[in-house]
């Protein structure tokens, strides 16, 4: 085996959906420029920008960071990276240390934000008794709280380190659950609604998870690997597992259900028009549809008490 690009015997990866075998380098280099191809094919940043990046520790996020760090240094964005812990002892520590670590050594501006602050109650006690699945409350927090931070500090975009698989799956899970309001939603960069919604980019978005992994260890980047406790049994899950499974025999399927996606959205969107609606939430100020977010209905929902909101978040 070859590397098709160099000739170097040393192939580290077998990219089966376009055919090319790539030593560490040249793997490293195309999917360097493949993602900042991807970041001006979809006018991701512009010179100026001020990225917020959501920096959980995992390989993802880490990846991402890495990436938007070369736009850093080459003077065309400001970065500044956030963690959030939503409380989940005995496994959030390690990411928390692993992207406090990765900040440090790159000089990126880097702050730690806890669920607990923001929503009076860490994700540990919400699941002694939860009346919904994990990922949906964790997904709704982390999204409201992000978008707060990214308000707070100026920024002008947030990052996060969603991949191809992440994509195909929430457009796999939406359309299974009939979920054309949220269908709306996905893409390269969320759509603005009002002017309080920082927009939200993915710069990763066409990358294959497995790639994600390589490229960390071909870059010998530090990563927090250890799985989500509370992942296993999600839907998202199961389709996750399925989307791998049947790429093994059509390994460009995860690619053609973005771009047929990415075709009809359009359409779905003008479909839509007028039946989506925006304001802003009474009771934090946030996008939302409702009178209440998502994340201030969970908030009622689960009895917390006004007392443990952290005074700079109520
Ligand atoms: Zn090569
Ligand atoms: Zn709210």
């Amino acid at each position: 085996m070859q590397c098709t690009r160099c000739g170097s015997e040393k192939v580290i990866i077998n990219r089966k959906y376009s055919g090319q075998m790539l030593c560490s380098e040249c793997f490293i280099e195309t999917t360097r420029k493949k993602v900042m191809r991807d970041i001006r094919k979809y006018g991701l940043i512009e010179r100026g920008d001020r990225v917020l990046v959501g920096l959980s520790g995992g390989k993802d996020s880490i990846m991402v960071t890495d990436i938007l760090d070369e736009l850093r240094n080459r003077n065309i964005i400001e970065l500044e990276a956030v963690t959030i812990d939503e409380g989940i002892s005995g496994y959030r520590e390690d990411g928390v240390r692993i992207a406090r670590r990765f900040c440090a050594a790159r000089d990126i501006p880097h702050r730690v934000v806890t669920l607990k602050d923001y929503a009076g109650i860490t994700l540990d006690e919400i699941m002694k008794n939860p009346s919904r699945g994990a990922c949906t409350y964790c997904g709704v927090f982390r999204r409201w709280i992000l978008n707060r931070e990214a308000r707070k500090s100026g920024a002008t975009k947030i990052a996060t380190g969603h991949n191809l698989d992440d994509e195909c799956q929430a457009i796999i899970m939406n359309y299974l659950e009939g979920n054309l309001e949220n269908l709306t939603r996905i893409g390269p960069m969320t759509s603005t609604a009002g002017g309080k919604f920082i927009p939200k980019i993915k710069p990763l978005r066409e990358i294959p998870e497995r790639e994600v992994g390589v490229y960390v260890l071909a870059r010998g980047l530090d990563v927090h690997l250890a799985g989500c406790p509370y992942a296993s049994g999600s839907f998202r899950r199961e389709i996750g597992d399925f989307l791998k499974q049947i790429s093994v025999k059509r390994p460009t399927i995860m690619y053609s259900t973005l771009r047929g996606f990415d075709k009809i959205k359009e359409t779905l969107i003008r479909d839509m028009d007028g039946t989506r609606k925006s304001g802003t939430c009474v009771s934090c100020g946030e996008p939302s549809s409702g009178r209440l977010c998502k994340a201030c209905t969970f908030i009622h929902e689960l009895g917390v008490n006004e007392d443990e909101v952290h005074s700079d978040h109520r």
